[in-house]
């Protein structure tokens, strides 16, 4: 991931996080308190504002990811902006980890991702299962270190995992919700798609595309 791939991610997956905005939102009134997508929005509204004000140097990945783990942590709210703020920020330092000539090879994304999952599943204390974003983002893990292990090219790599996150989201509609506002559904909770899992989707998905020059 050059600091220019991490940009066109984070442009796509703003663009259509603000499409997608009422699609999240009405997931999230199903199971949830209807904020998911008003909460996805502003926070990368805000990220775009401080990425066109030239906050961040776009040489390099690390930086604009802990840019984006700070804005969102601190503008979206709700469970996911803790989560995704904290994943972002352990993706930047997972990437800051690694050599700093290599570019953005599938094994240094693979890693970034896994230290953002791990990072989601510590917080959340959770793991798949129970009707969270973990349902889309571990078989996209799992995907990608696949795909990398048998050689595979970033933009093909990210494809697979991002069809393995759409697989996961929508299997979690059957799943009863342990985790998060939806476990205090309950019964209820079953035959609705999980809002966080379709976000997660859409985040892996824009990094697949833009990987792949959408
Ligand atoms: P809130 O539930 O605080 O209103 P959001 O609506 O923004 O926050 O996000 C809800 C999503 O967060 C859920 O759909 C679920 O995917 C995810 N989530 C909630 N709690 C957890 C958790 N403990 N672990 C992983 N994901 C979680
Ligand atoms: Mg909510």
């Amino acid at each position: 991931m050059s600091g220019a791939l991490v940009v066109a991610w984070l442009h796509l997956a703003a663009s259509r996080v603000a499409a997608e905005r009422m699609h999240l939102t009405d997931l999230d009134a199903a199971i949830g308190d209807g904020d998911h997508g008003i909460n996805l929005d502003r926070g990368f509204a805000a990220l775009e504002a401080r990425l066109a004000a030239g906050d961040v140097s776009i040489e390099s990945p690390a930086p604009i990811l802990a840019l984006a783990g700070r804005t969102i942590t601190g503008t979206v709210g709700g469970a996911s902006g803790a989560l995704y703020g904290r994943a972002l920020l352990r993706a930047a330092a997972a990437v800051e980890a690694g050599p700093i000539d290599a570019g953005m090879t599938v094994v240094r994304v693979a890693a970034a991702l896994r230290a953002a999952v791990d990072a989601i599943a510590a917080l959340g204390r959770s793991r798949p299962g129970e009707k969270t974003m973990l349902d889309a983002l571990v078989p996209a893990v799992a995907a990608l270190e696949a795909a990398a292990a048998a050689g595979a090219d970033l933009p093909g790599a990210l494809r697979r995992a991002a069809d393995a996150a759409e697989t996961g989201a929508r299997a979690t509609v059957p799943l009863l919700a342990t985790k998060g506002r939806a476990s205090y559904l309950g019964e209820r909770s079953i035959g609705h798609l999980d809002p966080g899992a379709v976000s997660s989707t859409l985040l892996i998905r824009a990094l697949a595309d833009a990987a792949n020059g959408a």
